[in-house]
Parts: C-alpha cells; sequence; structure tokens
C-alpha cells in the first residue's frame, strides 16, 4: 500500500482524499496557496507545504512546486482531485518520471482522450456509440465541408478538438453560415487551445446528459457503477446531479456500463473515469471522457456502496478491484446540490468570510465541505464551497430530504445560491425528472 499522499489540490476534494487516504491508513500531504493556509483541512492534513501565492497558475497549476513538494516530504503517489493539473497529461508524466505514483490513468491515456477526435476514434474502435460527425478532422475544402453536414443534416456543430470547458463549439443552422462558422471556430481554437483542428457533428436540440462511472485496476479487470444525469445545467456547468438517471432501465444500465467497462479493458485505462454521453431518444451518444475523479461521485457512492476515492488509492496501490461486476448493486436513488458562494439569480461570486455556518443532517443527509464558521471563501478559485447530497429509497424521498436539508442549511455572510436548489428541488418538471440540458437556463430566462 501507498503510505504518503500529496493532494495536488484544494476545498472540498481536497478534504475527500484526505479522509479515504486516512480511511486505509495513508499519510497525507496537503499542498496550498498562500490563499488556503489557514483551511482546516491543512492543519488536518499529516504535513502541509506552501507552494505559491494565491493565483492557481502559481501554485496549484505550478507542476515543478507540486513535484518538488512531492520530493521534499518523501511522498509516494500524488492524487490531483479534479480540475487544476487532474487532465494534464505532461503533469501526469513528469509525476511518474520524477519517480512518483500518479493517481489516475497513464499520462498517454489521458493524452488520447483529452484530444476529442482521438477519443472519438478509440471509443468507436471499442464498440461504443457516438455522435454521426466527421470522423476526424475538417480539411480547409468548402464543397467537401458543405457535402459532410448536408449528410449529416443541419444543424450541425463545428468542434474544436483541443476543446474543453464548453469553449470551441459552434452551431451551425444552414448551409449559409458554415463557411465563417468554421473559420471562426478554427481562429478561436488556435487562440484559446494553441490548436486550430476542428471536427463536426451532429447538434443534438433537446438531449439530457447521462454519464457511466468505470473503474479500472492494473491487472486488466474492469466494472461500471451505473450512471448519473446531470442535465441540470447553466453554462455547461453542472448544478444539480443524481443517480440513477430517471427513466434508465437496469437492463440499459448493464448494457451501455458494460461497453464502458468494455472500452476502459480494450485501451488498458487505470483508474476512476467517466463516460459522458448525451441522451437523446432513448439513444446514447458519446461526448467525452473524464479521466479522474468527478464532483459529482458521491450521488454514485450512494446508491452502490463502493467508495470511489479509497478504489482509486487501492488502484494506484497496484491492488486488483476490490469488487467484481456482480458484486455492485444499486439501490435507492442520490441527488446532489452543488453549493456556490455566488447570488443565486445573477451567479455573480461572493467569496468572503462565513460568519455562521450550519450543516444540515438527518437520515440520508450526506455534506462534503470544507468550510465552518469564519472560514473565509477566498476570491481566486471556483465558487463551490461544497455538495450537499441526500439518499432515500426511491427519488421522492430524496428530494424530501434534499428540501428539508436546504431549509436546515445555515450560510451566513456570503451569498449562496441555496434559493437557486430550493427553486429546483419544487420545480414540477424536474420532479417528473428526465428534462435536458436546456431546461435551467430556460426556466431561468437566460
Ligand atoms: P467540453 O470538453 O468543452 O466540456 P463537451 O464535448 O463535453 O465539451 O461538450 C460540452 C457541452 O456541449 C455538452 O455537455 C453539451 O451540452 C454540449 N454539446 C457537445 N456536443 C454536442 C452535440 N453534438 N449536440 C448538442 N450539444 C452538444
Amino acid at each position: 500500500m501507498i503510505e504518503k499522499v500529496v493532494i495536488a489540490n484544494r476545498g472540498e476534494i481536497a478534504l475527500r482524499i484526505q479522509r479515504a487516504c486516512r480511511t486505509l491508513g495513508i499519510r497525507t500531504v496537503a499542498l496550498h496557496s498562500e490563499a488556503d493556509r489557514d483551511a482546516k483541512y491543512v492543519k488536518l492534513a499529516d504535513e502541509s507545504v506552501c507552494i505559491g501565492p494565491p493565483p492557481a497558475r502559481d501554485s496549484y497549476l505550478n507542476i515543478p512546486a507540486v513535484i518538488s513538494a512531492a520530493e521534499v516530504t518523501d511522498a509516494v503517489a500524488i492524487h490531483p482531485g479534479y480540475g487544476f493539473l487532474s487532465e494534464n497529461a505532461d503533469f501526469a508524466e513528469r509525476v511518474e518520471q520524477s519517480g512518483f505514483i500518479f493517481i489516475g490513468p497513464r499520462a498517454e491515456t489521458i493524452r488520447l482522450m483529452g484530444d476529442k477526435i482521438s477519443a472519438i476514434r478509440a471509443m468507436k474502435k471499442a464498440g461504443v456509440p457516438c455522435v454521426p460527425g466527421s470522423d476526424g478532422p475538417l480539411a480547409d475544402d468548402d464543397d467537401e465541408n458543405l457535402r459532410l453536414a448536408a449528410d449529416i443534416g443541419y444543424p450541425v456543430l463545428i468542434k474544436a478538438t483541443g476543446g474543453g470547458g464548453g469553449k470551441g463549439m459552434r452551431v451551425v443552422h444552414s448551409e449559409a453560415a458554415l463557411r465563417n462558422a468554421i473559420s471562426l471556430t478554427r481562429a478561436e481554437a488556435k487562440a484559446a487551445f494553441n490548436n486550430d483542428v476542428v471536427y463536426m457533428e451532429k447538434y443534438l436540440e433537446n438531449p439530457r446528459h447521462v454519464e457511466f462511472q468505470v473503474l479500472a485496476d492494473q491487472h486488466g479487470s474492469a466494472i461500471h457503477l451505473g450512471e448519473r444525469d446531470c442535465s441540470m445545467q447553466r453554462r455547461h456547468q453542472k448544478v444539480v446531479e443524481e443517480s440513477p438517471a430517471p427513466g434508465i432501465s437496469e437492463r440499459v444500465r448493464q448494457r451501455m456500463g458494460e461497453r464502458c467497462a468494455e472500452a476502459c479493458r480494450k485501451i488498458g485505462y487505470r483508474g476512476a473515469g467517466t463516460f459522458e454521453f448525451l441522451y437523446e431518444n432513448g439513444e446514447f451518444y458519446f461526448i467525452e471522457m473524464n479521466t479522474r475523479v468527478q464532483v459529482e461521485h458521491p450521488v454514485t457512492e450512494m446508491v452502490t456502496g463502493v467508495d470511489i476515492v479509497r478504489e482509486q488509492l487501492l488502484i494506484a496501490s497496484g491492488e486488483r478491484l476490490s469488487y467484481r461486476q456482480k458484486d455492485i448493486t444499486w439501490h435507492g436513488h442520490a441527488i446532489e446540490c452543488r453549493i456556490n458562494a455566488e447570488d443565486a439569480r445573477t451567479f455573480m461570486p461572493s467569496p468572503g468570510r462565513i460568519t455562521q455556518f450550519h450543516q444540515p443532517g438527518g437520515p440520508g443527509i450526506r455534506v462534503d465541505s470544507h468550510v465552518y464558521n469564519n472560514y473565509v471563501v477566498p476570491p481566486n478559485y471556483d465558487s463551490m464551497i461544497g455538495k450537499l447530497i441526500a439518499y432515500g429509497e426511491n427519488r421522492e424521498t430524496a428530494m424530501a430530504r434534499m428540501r428539508i436539508a436546504l431549509s436546515e442549511m445555515v450560510i451566513d455572510g456570503i451569498r449562496t445560491n441555496i434559493a437557486l436548489h430550493q427553486d429546483i428541488m419544487n420545480d414540477a418538471a424536474f420532479g417528473s425528472g428526465g428534462v435536458n440540458i436546456h431546461y435551467l437556463e430556460k426556466k431561468l430566462g437566460l
């Protein structure tokens, strides 16, 4: 077993990783910027190292600083969490070249899945259903591109192969707009990702976002933990997630989950990962793979009983998966609300001191958060300050518990999006289940 892990992240996920390490008797090193010096999880860690000033590029994204911290503390492995360096293949490579274990897939896998065109090709080869599209880069040939778009059928989407974070995409509704859209997306992609390769796929008009969680060890085994529905989004950012996805049968879950697990075996995947799909009219279309733990992993943990971060640590230690596929069963329903330090109506970030923090409790309630009374939310990072997760034997119970938990939760001194979550939990369409990815923005009149 790994003896000591460097946690190269901050906030709730840094605390979550620390807790998983403790259950396995693994010592922890908390890396932090100057802005996070006083965070409680930093004090709770066995050791801590300040890796730089508040801006992420000078601290949490500073590769030499992270690797030196692992060296000076004699750590064995580095857990990147989510965001920051977690999907940076060069980082993973340098971690392993420096003699540490990267808690995640091999650098070449991250690279393969980080480029959208190569990811789609690998998935097609592995039998995962993809969005109909150009099957590779677009050439600089207007006639050919027009033919391609006509074959696929408008609307089409021009996407940058190096894109991420919802950037580098443009919807095209008609022939007249195609040429311009391709050159604009190319120019933007060049500026943002230093890669002007773009491709084309069918634009799905009203899909849901349904994703599958997988775990794969270093001995060729891979399993899936079922799916999550993350359709409640604003600007491509997930706001509420749940598992199981409303309306997905056990048979479909097993069939799609097994395809994802099989794809992991085929590409030699290692660790935890997520296959993201758009789901429309009963069909799944692969859009991308996240090669790391995700924010919304707890809803899967609640319905399967599997501790995903613990499994990541065991896999990185070289152990075999603790479960076979037939050991995985799904019970009940779990919903997660992302609690953000931002105005519930304008979405303006609201950093500052939390003068009073009271977290809800009771049956089925889980709070993953690093904040406490008098914690100061720094202005430098993502506005998420915690996650509220409600479990129940069915979706109605989970929603009822979530409503109560939201009403009990007290966060004073800053603004939060709790009122938005209360609106969503009382929304009739959400209550029926299965809204699409545009629902929240339409509801909010955006
Ligand atoms: P990124 O890496 O930037 O997050 P994704 O490929 O995951 O890019 O797409 C981000 C979002 O864009 C998706 O969650 C979905 O809302 C939308 N999207 C992507 N591809 C399509 C498509 N073919 N049709 C409709 N919407 C799409």
